[in-house]
């Protein structure tokens, strides 16, 4: 595993989870990406009254890093009330951009769990060749 402040990392995404916009499942979550060059993209779940208009804090990081040029991540640190692993789309997403990142998930007392993305999705969907 790659060597990182794990622990700033995580601060990082218990800050973001408070800065989340969710009134309907009053589920809130935060995001903590670091990229390979040392910067920390941070993202809060932001949901909406048409629920697929919905976007999870993970997915959130991810748009905002490759929006902004990024493209090499070493860790996501995704901070929940219990330290819940992410949904299937927000699986999906990392494994586009980041199949070898670490996945730190945290819960709000701080108590965490290192997975790799291995772990979080074995079988991602990927391009097939022609
Ligand atoms: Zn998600």
């Amino acid at each position: 595993m790659p060597e990182f402040n794990r622990r700033g990392l995580m601060q990082q995404a218990l800050q973001a989870r408070r800065k989340a916009y969710a009134p309907y499942s009053l589920y809130p979550v935060g995001s903590a990406l670091l990229a390979a060059n040392g910067d920390v993209i941070s993202s809060a779940s932001v949901e909406n009254a048409c629920i697929a208009a919905d976007i999870c804090a993970p997915h959130g990081a991810f748009l905002k890093a490759v929006s902004e040029s990024y493209r090499e991540f070493v860790a996501l640190a995704i901070a929940t009330l219990n330290g819940d692993p992410p949904c299937g789309i927000c699986r999906q997403v990392i494994a586009e951009f980041a199949p070898d990142i670490v996945v730190l998930l945290v819960n709000e007392a701080g108590e965490f769990e290192e997975l790799s993305m291995a772990a979080v999705m074995a079988t991602p969907f990927g391009p097939h060749p022609a």
